[in-house]
């Protein structure tokens, strides 16, 4: 039986140490994909990798991947990764855990001179965010074929700079293709983003299953017309429908719950003024479940509040869904591998349903992958005060090297 244990000091240092890239003021990460901090981040990621006896390639997306060989360079390699973007007040943890356990996980093993059977991969995919360039979990989405090449690379942030301008800028557009490039296996370590571990006083989460994601681009179409002069029931105000559409999609959410969940998070009303009755408003939806049927619910169930709510108002309410994910369950083996390096150093674990959207939910797609959850704080993430303990932070890079350690020598037998 190994006993290899990881440098949860060492982890918890890198985290740190990278966290200065981007570091704001309140202690979070402002660190958005294809930026200049970006690439300062990408930069040390790549010089690391390479002083561990890695590889490293860049495809034409900005995709990282540092190869560590195996003992049969027939075999695929086992992956690991995550992302190091992070939101516009984004925290030390989210994403950044997951590719610099990776990294710890590579130091433990050079530091016991183990020689895996599979060469392995650590990745880190470009704009998991999605904050600058939409949608988010991009760079794995081009890479499984999920998202087409050339759309990715002609998306805009608001600025009008496009992505392959951005990666250009920052000089990460690699020679790699996007995709095609084989791997046995994917594991990627997450913080949980939400509050259950915490709880629950349990360590790691043994994520079964992604739950499913829409987003809508919504516009009320009203008038615009004069505060003072217009009587209310001469109006077609956009701002009051829109006020109780959002009021309907809570209360649907929460009928659907307890895991549904919706959330209208940018409004823009564009002849926004004290004395104008709103003609135009713009939004956007975002709704999840793990049950691709319930989600089918609430998307009919929204869009017939939006055809009430417009009809009593004198608005048009239109919704456009314009990005799609079912709910993915992951690989069995490859939750066995993690649920089985859980148990080798008895940690308290439970089963999770992921109610982000990760990497690895693409990756299921293409090859067998599964995840691992450390508590948040608070269940906080998206925020400057995202937190996870030294400890939780080295758990989850443990049962990462163990998980990617099982599975090697199941592939042995
Ligand atoms: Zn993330």
């Amino acid at each position: 039986m190994r006993n290899l244990k990881i440098d949860a000091r060492r982890l918890w240092d890198e985290i740190h140490e990278t966290g200065k890239i981007g570091g704001t003021a309140k202690g979070g990460v402002r660190r958005l994909t294809l930026s200049d901090e970006d690439r300062q981040v990408r930069d040390w990621f790549a010089a690391k990798a390479r002083s561990l006896g890695c590889t490293v390639s860049v495809d034409g997306v900005g995709n990282m991947f540092a190869l560590r060989a195996g003992r049969d360079p027939n075999r695929l390699p086992i992956a690991m990764g995550s992302h190091l973007d992070t939101q516009p007040t984004g925290g030390k943890f989210d994403g950044i855990l997951g590719v610099l356990a990776g990294v710890e996980v590579l130091q433990t093993l050079n530091d016991n001179n183990i020689e895996t059977e599979s060469p392995l991969l650590l990745i880190n995919w470009t704009n998991e965010e999605g904050s600058r360039f939409s949608p988010a979990v991009m760079g794995s989405g081009a890479f499984t074929g999920a998202l087409p090449l050339d759309e990715v690379l002609a998306k805009t942030d608001r600025d009008g700079i496009s992505f392959s301008q951005a990666i250009d800028s920052i000089g990460y557009r690699g020679p790699d293709p996007v995709g095609n490039r084989p791997i046995a296996a994917y594991f990627e370590l997450h913080i949980e983003q939400g509050p259950y571990l915490e709880a629950e006083g349990q360590t790691i989460g043994v994520v079964t299953l992604v739950q499913g994601i829409r987003w809508f681009n919504g516009t009320v179409k009203g008038q615009d017309a004069h505060a003072g002069t217009t009587p209310m029931h001469r109006r077609a105000d956009a701002m009051l429908a829109f006020a109780r559409l959002t009021d309907r999609i809570d209360t649907i959410a929460r009928k659907h719950g307890p895991l549904a969940v919706a959330t209208v998070g940018v409004v823009d009303v564009p002849s926004a003024s004290i004395n104008v009755v709103a003609g135009d408003v713009s939004f956007t939806v975002d709704i999840r479940d793990p049950d691709d049927a319930v989600l089918d619910q609430m998307e009919a169930e929204i869009r017939k509040a939006a055809q009430e709510i417009g009809g009593l108002n004198g608005t048009e309410i239109q919704l456009d869904c314009f990005w799609k994910a079912a709910p993915v369950p992951f690989d069995a083996d490859c939750i066995a591998s993690v649920r089985a390096a859980a148990e080798q150093s008895h940690y308290a674990t439970r089963d999770c349903v992921s109610g982000a959207s990760h990497d690895a939910a693409y990756m299921q797609g293409i090859v067998p992958s599964a995840m691992i959850f450390v508590p948040s704080q608070d269940g906080l993430s998206h925020n400057e005060l995202e937190h996870s303990t030294l400890d939780h932070c080295g758990a989850g890079a443990q049962v990462l090297l163990d998980a990617v350690l099982n599975y090697d020598e199941k592939s042995r037998r």
